[in-house]
């Protein structure tokens, strides 16, 4: 019988590898065909097909010989019985729409509310639209685990092929799990395919900000045909267009003009589209017609992988205790691992110290732990103070340059260590124009790069931040 040899081989399965894999990759596949000399294996859609393929046909070619099967070749093939049975024993929550991820699925469109033609004109933009992508951010420097692993088999399938696969793409998940990592990476890694596409991505609070702009300026034509143009969109954060009615529709004319002519649409939320409040049902279901993956927390293995990749990054090899206890230090956002890590390096770096369990413990651990709530204002103060300057004079009118770097870097590290939104940093400086803010940040995160009183500088604030 077929069918038992390969519930033999998935019962070998499941004890080899993770739970997580075995419901991702295995649980719904079948055995479509069985001679000599190859062996069809029918799976639900592209993922599955390329993950097997890749990582996983050794395991099975060395499982069926153990069962005294030696097929040449192994073939997965996408097949509709394998997708359709997923349906009713899908149990497993990485995915969790019903949009199935056939590889037919985003494909139905209406025509009903067929938007305005989409205008690719870019001359008369006044506005410094940028592309949004950020070079560090790629699918090499991204650690795949089991919370992660669908999601980023998707976003490596739509840089090989945009705008045909999963469109759009929906990933959600909280705070500080790579969501912007990966969206990123499918952005750069398209753009080093073909330096010509027109990759566009925007954080859902600059998008308002922007067509609020662009209708106050009356350039909502520049505007919609910035965003129209694109070949790939990447929009971040969608919650936030939760409330704003006009965005919505903007958006949802700007989603339709570009689905329409195949153009990837790639969205990440921090919960999935049923679950955002006051979003119009016209976008709820947009978003459905592809393919929904929900990003679940790092387990300890892909912590430790983390800390150790990146701390490896940074020239130091962290001992197997130091690696652990900061993988149980920090159990979700692996921003604030990465946090942690840089605070322990920083502090040995200065110190020209190896980093070793005590000193983590003593920098992390019991009472001296971050606070959680350092404020805007301390911030500023701090970093006034560190220049030897007025806090006055960073959020006043003042343009010198011993005002101007320092007025940046506070900038960089409200982004940095609160997160706050673009328009609210500005705000906080004093300054009318977000765009500041974002060229302040950028250039701040370009420069640590190179220059290294200025990467002191800022590893100091942060390290007197947190004391
Ligand atoms: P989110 O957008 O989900 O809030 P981010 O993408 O901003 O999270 O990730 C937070 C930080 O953690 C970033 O610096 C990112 O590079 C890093 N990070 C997240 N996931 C991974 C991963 N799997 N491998 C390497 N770095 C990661
Ligand atoms: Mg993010």
């Amino acid at each position: 019988m077929q069918d038992r040899l390969w519930q033999t081989i998935l019962g070998e399965v499941e004890v080899s590898v993770s739970r997580a894999q075995f419901v991702t990759w295995f649980k719904n596949t079948r055995l479509l065909r069985h001679d000599d000399d190859t062996l069809v294996v029918g799976v639900q859609n592209i993922f599955v097909k390329n993950q097997l393929e890749k990582k996983y046909n050794k395991l099975i070619l060395d499982l069926l010989a153990k069962n005294g099967v030696t097929p040449k070749t192994v073939n997965y093939r996408i097949h509709s019985s394998v997708a359709s049975q997923k349906k009713d024993t899908d149990s497993h929550k990485s995915l969790s729409t019903g949009a199935e991820p056939s590889v037919s699925a985003g494909r139905q469109r209406s025509t009903a509310d067929t938007p305005p033609t989409a205008t690719t004109a870019h001359s008369g933009l006044s506005h410094s639209y940028r592309q949004g992508l950020n070079e560090k951010y790629t699918f090499e420097n991204f650690i795949v685990g089991s919370g992660n692993e669908l999601a980023y088999a998707a976003c490596q399938a739509i840089a090989q092929s945009p705008g045909t696969k999963y469109n759009p793409l929906f990933l959600y998940g909280g705070v500080g799990i790579g969501k912007t990592h990966l969206i990123q990476a499918v952005g750069n890694a398209i753009v080093a395919n073909n330096p010509a596409a027109h990759i566009v991505y925007i954080s859902t609070e600059q998008f308002v900000q922007e067509f609020l702009d662009a209708i106050r300026f009356k350039r909502n034509t520049d505007f919609a045909g910035y965003y129209r143009s694109a070949d790939v969109l990447i929009v971040d954060d969608i919650q936030f267009i939760a409330g704003k009615e006009k965005t919505q529709d903007e958006f949802f004319h700007t989603f339709n003009a570009l689905h329409q002519a195949n153009k990837q649409i790639i969205i990440s939320s921090d919960k999935p589209p049923h679950d955002i409040p006051t979003l119009e049902d016209r976008l709820r279901s947009r978003f459905a017609w592809g393919m929904s993956i929900d990003m679940q927390n790092p387990d300890f293995e892909t912590r430790c992988a983390i800390i150790q990749t990146k701390a490896e990054l940074h020239g130091m090899t962290l001992e197997p205790a130091v690696v652990e206890y900061l993988a149980n230090l920090v159990q979700s956002n692996i921003r604030e691992l990465e946090g942690a890590l840089n605070q322990l390096l920083a502090f040995c770096e200065m110190r020209s110290l190896q980093p070793d369990i005590s000193i983590a413990t003593s920098l992390l651990g019991g009472a001296r732990t971050r606070p959680k709530h350092i404020s805007a204002r301390q911030i500023i103060e701090r970093t006034a103070k560190h220049f030897q300057i007025e806090a006055e004079d960073l959020t006043g009118p003042k343009r010198d340059k011993d005002i101007v770097v320092p007025r940046q870097v506070a900038m960089y590290l409200l982004r940095s260590e609160l997160h706050l939104s673009f328009p609210k940093i500005a705000r906080e400086l004093g300054r009318k124009d977000h765009t500041t803010a974002i060229h302040s940040v950028e250039k701040i995160e370009r420069e640590i790069g190179y220059d290294p009183d200025l990467k002191t500088a800022v590893s100091e604030l942060k390290e007197q931040l947190y004391a």
